[in-house]
């Protein structure tokens, strides 16, 4: 069975937690292990392009780089035994990186320059690997994960050229890069943001893999978000479409783009803990049986904007909400949450990068209201249709709170509401008290 792991920033964000990496995919026997960078890499390389962008910065693009060559010479010294192949390949790329005057163009140069924190990582861990025997093979991400020329990943194509250089019958530990990938024009670019989950994924599908591991710091998904609530737990087992919405609203431990290439293919997804590997985790697939419970878990997204529309032309008029939605469209800014009235229509965003183009067109339909600083909470459970209560008790439990949006009814499995991010904090905790029993069990 074809089995791909994939490590986040702090499972190999040290080496002694590579360490623990290469006993957990040699114990699991991976067939392709995805990793991240070590933790904190990415957003130093963003940094270091945002400074050459803005021009003269020289100290502060030295300064970042020599914190990352002490980082990873430190990690280099305490993991191998041959040094010169991994200090060279990093000296190699931290020199290019810190003289950014040479280096700067374009966006093509910044996208070359934050793949390096995947590219050193995975190179140095398969050192270790080779150096205690095992046989590993360092698969260039680049050379197989391509995107169209709309931007898209190129399934086909990544299928080809992965099942050309992946044998899954023998020994081999294939070792490669998340995150990083090639456009349609050759240059190197990447999948976002977190986007190692998506790498993993993408992997998994492309080979038919078994299951596809997401290993991270905490024991698996939990019922709610332990940073700002007392009494959560991990869920054992979940639905690729729960999964989907906890991630896309703010569980912070799985992109929520890596859910549908494994449903598509009824991959299970796990999620692990390298820091406690026997712990049970959480699976996610095809959830055949339902649990009994009405709620399973409850997710949060800060940083939502409510653009709020008035008009008195909406008023039994077709082809309004076409006409609004064409605005964002034009402005490529995604919507999440909607809810309309015979006069209103309320929605939210979290790009603002066009927000005044976009409120200066909307302003021809009527009054337009922007408020900020908004979090959307998404409960998911079986909230079947014609089940009864399920919204109730939800509303019941955070009666105190002022709650501006309610969406449900859109799937069978979750309600979405939006407040305030100022109450977050007792939203969440009052939510968990309420529809949780289990976790006062
Ligand atoms: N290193 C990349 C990031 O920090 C990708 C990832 O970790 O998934 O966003
Ligand atoms: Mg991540």
């Amino acid at each position: 069975m074809v089995t791909v792991l994939k490590f986040g920033g702090t499972s190999v964000g040290s080496a002694a937690n590579m360490r623990r990496v290469a006993e957990i995919i040699t114990a699991r026997k991976a067939t392709v292990t995805v990793l991240s960078a070590m933790s904190g890499t990415t957003d130093a390389l963003m940094s270091i392009c945002a400074a050459a962008r803005r021009g003269d910065q020289r100290e502060q693009i030295a300064e970042t780089v020599a914190a990352l060559r002490a980082k990873y010479t430190e990690c280099i010294n305490d993991l191998l035994r041959d040094r010169q192949a991994a200090m060279e390949l990093l000296h190699g790329a931290l020199d290019k990186i810190g003289d950014a005057a040479a280096w700067y163009r374009s966006e093509v140069s910044e996208k070359l320059l934050i793949a390096q924190g995947e590219l050193l990582t995975s190179a140095i861990f398969t050192m270790l690997l080779r150096e205690a025997g095992h046989d590993a093979v360092l698969l260039h991400a680049p050379d197989f994960m391509v995107k169209t020329a709309d931007g898209r990943v190129d399934m086909q194509a990544i299928q080809k050229k992965l099942s050309a250089a992946v044998n899954p019958a023998g020994n081999t530990l294939y070792i490669t890069q998340g995150f990083v990938c090639t456009d349609a024009a050759g240059n190197i670019d990447n999948l976002g943001r977190g986007g190692s989950d998506y790498s993993a994924a993408l992997i998994g599908a492309a080979l038919g893999a078994g299951c596809v591991e997401i290993w991270t710091d905490i024991d698996g998904m939990h019922n709610n978000d332990p940073r700002y609530v007392s009494n959560t737990f991990p869920i054992r087992r979940m639905s690729f479409d729960e999964a989907a919405e906890l991630a896309y609203f703010g569980a912070k431990i799985l992109h929520p783009a890596a859910i549908q290439p494994c449903k598509d293919r009824g991959i299970p997804v796990l999620l692990k803990n390298t820091l406690d590997p026997s712990a049970e985790g959480t699976t996610i697939c095809d959830v055949k049986e339902p649990d009994g419970a009405t709620f399973h878990a409850v997710a949060a997204k800060d940083g939502i904007t409510v653009v709020r529309i008035y008009s008195t032309r909406m008023l039994m008029a077709y082809g309004f909400l076409r006409q609004v939605f064409e605005v964002f469209e034009r402005y490529r800014t995604p919507i999440d949450m909607i809810t309309t009235s015979e006069v209103a229509v309320s929605l939210t965003i979290d790009d603002e990068s066009h927000i005044a183009q976009i409120v200066g067109e909307l302003q021809e339909f009527g009054t337009i209201e922007v408020e900020r600083e908004n979090t959307i909470v998404c409960v998911v459970g079986n909230m079947e249709h014609s089940t009864s209560g399920v919204a109730a008790d939800i509303l019941a439990s955070v009666a105190q709170i002022p709650i501006k949006m309610i969406s449900y009814g859109a799937s069978h499995q979750s309600m979405a509401m939006l407040i305030a991010t100022q109450h977050k904090r007792p939203f969440l905790q009052n939510l968990n008290d309420h529809l949780f029993p289990l976790a006062h069990a």
